[in-house]
């Protein structure tokens, strides 16, 4: 593990010991955080930052040991795009290369997913939340059209093997999914 990636993991180890969400504060130390991981570009290895042509890929950067965060590194390719999907923990995205949109999602019932607010985007060192209690159901995107986006995303449990949701774009019942993690790829 590069020392800005170790540095972030003790920061969000630090957080989680001392009570996590439940803790004052949390909010702001955990943007700090990222906000420092992502203020530089020299840190991410080229083996987990590499895209695929159909989909997006997500590969595990760190997990905690007890499953009480993870930290992944998203790469997205040309005009790749999420479902509207939830967490069903805290999330914080930090923007590494390129840039992201994000666009919020209100679920009632089985009816179409609801836009709240603006499409939202993501320049590089820019970070935003995700979590049940502010927010869970989005869809993110890669801003380009021809060229890769990097982002890294912090969650508060093992976000491969957490058992969520996608939500139909035109309604009905939410798909049960579980993400799991891309595999690195090797020079
Ligand atoms: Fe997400």
């Amino acid at each position: 593990m590069t020392g800005a990636l170790r540095r972030f993991v003790r920061n969000i180890e630090e957080l989680v010991d001392a009570g996590g969400e439940s803790q004052p504060a949390f909010w702001e130390k955990l943007g700090s955080a990222m906000s420092e991981l992502v203020a530089k570009d020299d840190w991410l290895p080229d083996s987990v930052a590499v895209p695929h042509p159909e989909y997006y890929q997500q590969y595990c950067l760190y997990a905690d040991p007890d499953d009480r965060f993870s930290v992944v590194s998203f790469v997205w390719g040309p005009g790749q795009s999420t479902p509207i999907h939830d967490h069903t923990v805290w999330g914080v995205i930090g923007m590494l290369r390129g840039s992201e949109v994000c666009q919020a999602y209100a679920i009632q019932g089985d009816t179409a997913p609801c836009p709240i607010g603006e499409l939202e985007r993501l320049e590089p060192g820019q970070i935003a939340f995700v979590a049940p209690s502010i927010g869970d159901v989005h869809r993110v995107s890669n801003a380009f059209s021809d060229r890769l986006s990097i982002s890294i995303h912090a969650y508060g449990g093992n976000i491969g093997k957490i058992n969520r949701h996608v939500f139909p774009e035109s309604g009905g019942p939410a798909k049960s999914f579980v993400s799991g993690y891309s595999e690195p790829v090797q020079a």
